[in-house]
Order: structure tokens, then sequence, then C-alpha cells
């Protein structure tokens, strides 16, 4: 049954990317990079303010990957909340 081995075949695919999909998210976790999933509240790393939630539509890069602009200094972080831009001041 060729049929029958396509399918499985493709099972197979759909199951190895899924694993692979988990797997750099757990890489990214454990790496804190881009990928990774933060689930601690972020803190702004040059006044120590609280940022809101980002809101849509401001940023692609920042919605897609989950950083923050500080309301406070503007410092623009990461979804680790690391500095990617910081306003001079
Ligand atoms: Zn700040």
């Amino acid at each position: 049954m060729l049929n029958l081995e396509i399918k499985l075949l493709l099972l197979i695919c759909v199951f190895g990317i899924s694993i692979l999909i988990i797997a750099v998210s757990i890489y990214g976790t454990v790496a804190k990079n881009r990928w990774g999933v933060n689930l601690n509240p972020l803190i702004c790393p040059v006044c120590g303010a609280a940022p809101t939630p980002a809101r849509p539509g401001i940023s692609l890069r920042r919605s897609f990957w989950g950083g923050r602009t500080c309301e406070v200094c503007e410092t623009k972080m990461d979804n680790w909340g690391r500095i990617i831009e910081r306003k001079a001041q």
C-alpha cells in the first residue's frame, strides 16, 4: 500500500517539525535568545519601571518578538528585558 506509506511519511514529517519547533523554543528559553519564551514580567533595565504591554501596530519586530518600550525613558528592550535601543539622554 503506497498510499498508507505516504500518509505515514507525512505524519512523521509533521511530528518531526513539531518536535523541532518545541526544541528550538526550549533552547531559546535556556539560551535567552529571541526564540525563547520569557514568562517573567519585564522591568526596564534603565529606570526600573514596569513597561506596559506592547500595543499592536507600533513595530512589527517588537510585536512579533514580544519586545517592549519603556514609557518612562523610552528605552526599547527585547522580550528578555535587554536594551535594544536606548534614547540619548
Ligand atoms: Zn525606563
